[in-house]
């Protein structure tokens, strides 16, 4: 019999917290072209710099399933959520694990893994959120 992955994940869903993940367009269209619903649900907001982002009701991301303590909407999700819990921080110019998470090296246990999905988050911010002040 195969054995059943392990959802790192399980059981914890802190990321999700306070999160207001940015997303591209692109995204946002394949989300509301599966969930036409979310349009009036106001699921999404753009802050003052113009960039969408994931909406969260007292603390959580809108999309977080307490009971399963899961995305909703997992497939979809956007890239930031994806890479997490490598961030980009844009004072130091560079990829960090977010604080959050508690096991960071898990997902990403080394150099090689960290910096392949740096490479990654970056060319997504520059070319899809269109960040210019990204150092590649
Ligand atoms: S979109 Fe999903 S993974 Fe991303 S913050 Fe929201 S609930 Fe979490
Ligand atoms: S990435 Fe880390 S903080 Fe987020 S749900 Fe998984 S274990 Fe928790």
């Amino acid at each position: 019999m195969k054995k059943k992955a392990h959802n790192k994940c399980e059981d914890c869903g802190k990321c999700c917290l306070f999160s207001q993940m940015i997303l591209s367009e692109k995204e946002y269209k394949k989300i509301l072209k599966k969930y036409p619903d979310l349009r009036s649900l106001n699921a999404f907001w753009r802050d003052e710099e113009g960039f969408l982002r994931m909406r969260t009701i007292n603390r959580e991301c809108v999309f977080f399933d307490k009971t399963t303590k899961m995305c909703s909407i997992y497939e979809l999700r956007p890239m930031g959520c994806r890479i997490y819990p490598i961030h980009y921080n844009f004072e130091e110019q560079r990829c960090k694990f977010g604080e959050l998470c508690p096991k960071p090296k898990e997902f990403y246990p080394d150099e090689k893994s960290f910096k392949r999905a740096c490479n990654k988050l970056k060319k997504y911010l520059k070319k899809e959120i269109l960040i210019e002040n990204i150092t590649m």
